[in-house]
């Protein structure tokens, strides 16, 4: 029914009855925004004009049958004094409303949006958690649903506003919380910090949402969106707005919207992503875009662009000769050369008249996508192999991760425990060694035991006497076929472990006997191997088969 209104609006527009806002940048003038139920009015202030617009809307109430809610509605008024705001509002039967308002969950103000009125992202994540039932929840169970809070509005807000470090902060402290500690009220050890669960899983982290790098990805598609030539409403009106005839790299922000400013504070890492193919050369910087060889001219020619003039001259300003190449200094005899040679170069370029084509780098299809720029930005360039394989084992998500943090020595031991100043014993409940990360898997003689049974069911020679050891003697390369089964194993014999220490430690259930723990150990393993595809079954059974045979003679 919606849709009838807009009608309305746009025909009395068109013929002149009312008129929009900013007629400058939206043809016509801008009278509304509709978007599902939410409607927005832009009304110039005059009486005429208001009077008309009431007039519409009854006329619409009384045409559709449908009753505006005015108890619901608010006027707004920009640059006006209050006493005339509750005129307006009275004569339109509504409030007066104050900035921010909310237009589809997101905020918006007349004036610069604060720290706080931002925060509205981080409440919805936090509310969004705390309504979670998950007290006996695992930690794999936990992850995927962090993953899942930042859906929908968060995510929306931060395709519009660069947010403040501190609302970053106070998500990262949400889902820190969450992760570690659930919706339970008792506090819980971090045991390692936000920023190494948040770098992606192929690079040794546990790969939960960047909140920093998504927002940069998803406002710097309005960036490419106004390069490439669309032409909605809005580009159209951010492009006459904010650059006129220019390109986006030839204007230099002053001050501006939140939005804007926003945008231009992510044009670097946009700039990763973009290249640009040659037509007229009004898009294409001369200098720091590849448009003529392999490679852009500030590095093929690093002595004149460190000295020259016009650092952001685009290719259409120099060939045209509407910007010249000119130079703070006289030239040394390399510079001259450098510059007869880029003369030489750019003299037998031709423009043409099409636009210049700017594409997307980081995807195939040269279309945007915030997931590639993200993954750019995310990317420390370092990839952590060892890892590769742990996510690659089929065991359960929540078992991967106890690997994880086993390999980063962060399950919570009591030496772990001790340097976060735990006031507890730091000895093992069991033999009254240290417990720290290689007496509690290798070196306890419980583990002993279960290693010895792995031992002597595979026909190893020796047992690991450390992680290291582990890590290093029983794993081959990087995409060796068998470290996914040696790591598989390991989670099986790595959990019973655990398992069985906290039940000792925390409800002073002991087993009777180390056996327990290896029909434990073996009982997760061909649990477990149901997960796996048909092709690594087999070898998978195998080992079972030989685990079970040495277990039969304990
Ligand atoms: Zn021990």
């Amino acid at each position: 029914m919606g849709d009838a209104l807009s009608e309305m609006l746009n025909l009395a527009k068109k013929n002149g009855v009312i008129t929009g806002l900013v007629p400058e940048l939206v043809e016509g003038g801008l009278t509304h925004l509709q978007y599902a139920d939410d409607t927005i009015l832009f009304i110039e202030n005059n009486r005429k004009n208001l009077c008309r617009v009431k007039f519409l809307l009854f006329c619409f109430e009384e045409m559709s049958g449908l009753r505006i809610n005015y108890n619901k509605s608010e006027v707004f008024g920009v640059c006006l004094e209050e006493q005339e705001q509750l005129e307006i509002a009275q004569m339109l039967n509504c409030r007066v409303g104050t900035f921010p308002m909310k237009y589809l969950g997101i905020p918006v103000s007349d004036t610069k949006l604060t720290k706080s009125d931002l925060n509205v992202v981080a409440e919805k994540i936090e509310n969004r958690l705390a309504t979670r039932k998950c007290g006996q929840l695992s930690y794999g169970g936990r992850a995927v649903l962090l993953n899942s809070c930042l859906t929908s509005i968060p995510m929306y807000v931060m395709g519009f506003y660069l947010l403040y470090e501190g609302n970053h902060q106070r998500m990262d402290a949400a889902r820190a919380r969450f992760f570690w500690q659930g919706t339970g009220k008792k506090k819980k050890y971090h045991m390692i910090r936000w920023e190494a669960l948040s770098t992606p899983k192929e690079f040794g982290g546990l790969g939960f949402l960047d909140t920093r790098a998504m927002n940069t990805a998803l406002l710097a598609k309005w960036l490419f969106r106004i390069e490439c030539g669309e032409s909605s409403m809005c580009i159209n009106l951010l492009r006459t707005k904010y650059l006129g005839q220019c390109s986006l790299f030839q204007k230099e922000p002053k001050s501006c919207s939140f939005f804007w400013t926003g945008l231009n504070k992510v044009r670097d890492w946009y700039n990763y992503g973009r290249g640009v193919q040659l037509g007229n050369g009004n898009s294409t910087r001369f200098w720091a875009d590849v448009w003529r060889g392999d490679c852009a001219l500030n590095i093929r020619f690093p002595r004149l662009f460190r000295i020259c003039r016009e650092n952001v001259a685009t290719v259409e300003g120099i060939i045209s000769g509407r910007q010249s190449l000119s130079f703070r200094r006289n030239l040394g005899v390399a510079e001259k050369e450098e510059l007869s040679e880029l003369q030489e170069l750019t003299a037998t370029v031709r423009l043409r008249e099409e636009s210049d084509v700017v594409t997307w780098k980081l995807e195939n299809s040269g279309k945007y996508s915030a997931t590639s720029l993200y993954r750019f930005i995310v990317n420390p360039g370092c990839v952590d192999l060892r890892m590769v394989d742990v996510w690659n084992t089929r065991v359960p998500l929540k078992i991967q991760i106890f690997v994880w943090m086993v390999w980063h020595d962060r399950v919570q031991t009591t030496v772990q425990l001790k340097k976060r100043k735990w006031g507890g014993q730091i000895h093992c409940k069991l033999c009254g060694e240290m417990e720290d990360l290689d007496h509690l898997f290798f070196k306890c003689p419980v583990a002993l035991f279960v290693w010895c049974w792995v031992r002597d069911s595979l026909g190893w020679s020796c047992i690991p006497a450390s992680l290291g050891d582990f890590q290093d003697d029983f794993l081959g390369g990087h995409g060796d076929k068998d470290n996914r089964l040696t790591i598989f194993l390991f989670a099986g014999v790595s959990w019973a472990l655990w398992r069985t220490r906290n039940d000792w430690v925390f409800d002073d259930l002991l087993v009777k006997h180390p056996n327990q723990i290896v029909h434990r150990a073996f009982g997760f393993l061909q649990y477990w191997c149901r997960l796996s595809t048909k092709g690594a079954r087999t070898k998978m059974e195998e080992l079972l088969t030989k685990l079970h045979a040495e277990l039969a003679k304990l």
